[in-house]
């Protein structure tokens, strides 16, 4: 007994929910070592004791080997007494009032279970197969505990096989709630020209040839159902697109593997990780070779990902394509469709078959989107493999519900020190999504225990978000939009003192009740003010301006040129219709219905639509996402951009005019255009600092998800002395600004108590 060591180890981090315990516990075994481990609020506790050349390594595979889904930021080791232990043991958690918090996010299917597919007899090609490092989570929880009970598995009784795995702490599928097999498990059905095909390897030989064939089909994914056909042939891209009546919008391709991508772009280090995460996001990927046109719509963007579920694997293994289009089963703006019912119904008519399987999907999930820029993981869309994981703030945020803002709505509940986002919910603009939106409210209040004594909403008082809000009967405030867009990336880097903020997004609704968007703050979580933006700008037509960019340009024009605008020797004056151009000309001379905008986002639309790249945007931020695709490498030059009270830019406009009658090649203006930005970024940025001695910069707002803008800015400004913070775990679009709320109501609220 002489020789044996104690130790307390205090592990940190996203470890609970993930079968961290049970890791821990086969662990132990493997290494000879005994002691116990809990779970508590703040920590996972372990204790270690036996021989001391045992521990290092169990140390090191600890950090090494822990579940994907957990995530380790620290592990403190303390010296402790041994007392003589016999064995390892769980024991019960204490205090766990924040239990709810250890919902895990899904996960893709593991490398062990891809290899059982093969092996194990009652789960050969078992689509369904999973264990505690992998499978469905917050997709089919009804309610907390997460138990068998509580999920969408409650209907199927497990087998005796299933049941011995579950009950056996040293077996991988140790309280694994989703455990199943062939004997016992949730089936597919395929549903084809009035026929139906339940069994899975004729199901499957039939689903390949289908898309093989040019077809399309509907198949019941993990959050919501997709529709899918060979990326590589046109006219089956082209029927996909018209089923889902989505004009523009580029597609994601789901590819074999990591080889099959590389087909088609080149992968750096981290994009590469990004993709074989367990997460399996959609990862945004530049200078991509050609495939069926009509998947990246003209862009050089391509939104890739890799099969994340045992169904994707065992389909690619029949299917002569590598790459599939893979895209959201809705219909237009509509809400992904979870229900098989409806997606016979709505599907049947404009697929060629339905793949549906009988397990049913509780919590609605998107495929998440996210981009590698500065070398870090920039999420743009967070969902699946992403939510429910909680952000650790600085405030405590408990009884908060922010409730986001209106498009690319996400909302957030405070639980303590923690902030719950929710999935991806859409643009809340129809009665589908406010729908989805109110009902997903609701479920987090049940799952997470959750009661709001707090709201906190947008300063838009039309958006549906904000109506909500003030419908509930609870106290509310509201933040200005683009104060939470800066409160929300200090949120993430747990930032607590004044930075220069600079948000630059499409549309947000300012304290002077125009629309603002090409923003220059000193904020705070408490409070901001607005010390430079860019001039105000006329849109012609109001909201019409959204689709019909070439209002936007006309606007600039006038601005740099006048009505002399009309006379412009450029093909986007040629092109538009005349009495068109000379009405709206009238209007923005008389100043009926153009309502002003700092909008960067606007600037953007404007600058690519006298540029011919976008007069008509088919869907949100087209206009920027053509700007940014066609920029020439290494140009260093740019127009000329005037800084005072406002940031002023018709002389650039008259210089991009210019320049497009000169027949300068457009990746050439593009580039010259985005310097500009980036020139006037670094100006705006450090006059403030000069002014106020702030050296810490956030660069935020949805435009920032334009990676030549976000690396030159950051780089410049890196380079001249400022700390820069980009937001990385959480959007930089109207996605992460509920998380920006939260913060600012909990500052408030701290505050007013301390008044009291
Ligand atoms: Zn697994
Ligand atoms: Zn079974």
């Amino acid at each position: 007994m002489n020789d044996r060591v104690a130790f307390l180890i205090r592990v940190e981090g996203l470890v609970q929910g993930v079968g961290f315990r049970p890791f821990v516990y086969r662990l132990a075994k493997h290494h000879g070592i005994y002691g116990w481990i809990l779970n508590r609020n703040d920590a996972v506790m372990i204790k270690i004791e036996g021989q001391a050349d045992r521990m290092p390594a169990f140390i090191e595979d600890l950090r090494n080997q822990a579940p994907a889904a957990s995530q380790i930021d620290e592990i403190i080791l303390d010296n402790d007494f041994p007392e003589s232990l016999q064995d390892f043991r769980i024991l019960a958690s204490q205090d766990l009032s924040d239990e709810t918090s250890e919902i895990s996010p899904d996960i893709a299917v593991c490398a062990d279970c891809l290899n059982d597919l093969k092996h194990q007899p009652h789960r050969i090609l078992y689509p369904f197969i999973n264990c505690t490092n992998c499978g469905p989570r917050f997709t089919i929880i009804r309610d907390f505990p997460y138990d068998r009970i509580k999920t969408t598995m409650s209907g199927f009784t497990m087998c005796e096989q299933c049941e011995s795995e579950y009950a056996d702490i040293a077996d991988r599928r140790f309280h694994a709630q989703p455990i199943a097999c062939n004997n016992c498990g949730p089936k597919y059905t395929l549903h084809f020209v009035n026929r139906k095909e339940e069994d899975f390897s004729a199901l499957l030989a039939i689903t390949a040839r289908i898309i093989d064939e040019g077809r399309v089909i509907a198949v019941k994914g993990m959050g919501g159902f997709h529709l899918m056909c060979d990326a590589r042939n046109e006219d089956a891209v082209a029927r996909l697109r018209s089923a889902k009546k989505r004009e523009g919008k580029p597609f994601a391709v789901m590819f074999r593997d990591l080889l099959s991508v590389r087909e088609y772009a080149e992968l750096s280090d981290e994009e590469e990780a990004l993709l074989t995460s367990w997460k399996k996001p959609v990862v945004l990927l530049r200078n991509i070779r050609e495939m069926a046109t009509g998947v990246c719509m003209g862009l050089d963007t391509l939104g890739a990902f890799l099969p994340y579920m045992p169904f994707h694997h065992l389909l690619f293994e029949k299917l002569r394509t590598s790459a599939l289009v893979l895209t959201s089963g809705n219909l237009a703006e509509e809400p992904i469709v979870i229900e098989n019912d409806k997606a016979l119904t709505v599907f049947g008519s404009i697929t060629d078959a339905q793949l549906t399987y009988n397990r049913e999907i509780f919590n609605r999930t998107d495929d998440s989107v996210t981009r590698i820029i500065a070398g870090k993981e920039r999420i743009i869309r967070r969902s699946r493999g992403y939510v429910p994981s909680p952000v650790k703030v600085l405030l405590n945020v408990d009884g908060i519900l922010a409730t986001g803002a209106e498009l690319s709505n996400c909302f957030c509940i405070g639980k303590g020190y923690q902030a719950i986002m929710s999935q991806h919910i859409g643009d809340l603009k129809n009665a589908e999504t406010l729908e989805f939106y109110e009902e997903t409210i609701e479920r987090f209040k049940s799952i997470f225990r959750f009661t709001p004594s707090l709201l906190a909403a947008d300063m838009h008082p039309d958006y549906l978000s904000t109506r909500y809000a003030r419908h509930q009967g609870t106290a509310f405030i509201t933040v200005q939009h683009h104060h939470a867009h800066i409160a929300a990336c200090m949120a993430e880097y747990g930032i607590d003192q004044p930075v220069i903020g600079v948000c630059f997004d499409g549309t947000g609704y300012g304290t002077d009740g125009h629309t603002w968007g090409g923003e220059f703050m000193v904020a705070g979580i408490d409070s901001f003010q607005r010390h430079l933006h860019f001039d105000y700008m006329q849109l012609p037509g109001g909201d019409k301006v959204i689709r019909e960019t070439w209002r936007t340009g006309l606007s600039l024009l006038y601005k740099a040129f006048g009505r002399d605008l009309l006379d412009l020797d450029i093909p986007f004056v040629h092109n538009l219709d005349k009495k068109l151009m000379a009405n709206v000309t009238d209007a923005l001379e008389k100043k009926i219905n153009t309502p002003l905008s700092s909008g960067c986002g606007r600037l953007f639309d404007g600058v690519a639509a006298i540029m011919g790249c976008c007069t008509r945007s088919l869907f949100h931020a087209e206009a920027p996402m053509r700007l940014e695709s066609v920029i020439a490498e290494g140009i260093i030059d740019r127009y000329d951009v005037e800084i005072d009270k406002t940031l002023r830019f018709e002389n650039a406009v008259r210089q991009i005019t210019r320049d497009i009658a000169l027949r300068v090649p457009l990746p050439v203006i593009a580039a010259r255009f985005h310097n500009s930005i980036i020139w006037a970024i670094f100006e705006g940025v450090s006059r403030i600092s000069h002014d106020t001695g702030i050296k810490k910069v956030v660069l935020t707002g949805g435009t920032f998800q334009n990676k030549y803008l976000a690396e030159k800015g950051m780089t410049l400004l890196t380079g001249n002395g400022f700390e820069v913070y980009l937001a990385g775990r959480i959007p930089c679009n109207d996605g992460g600004i509920a998380l920006g709320q939260i913060l600012v109501a909990a500052r408030q609220r701290e505050k007013t108590k301390l008044n009291l």
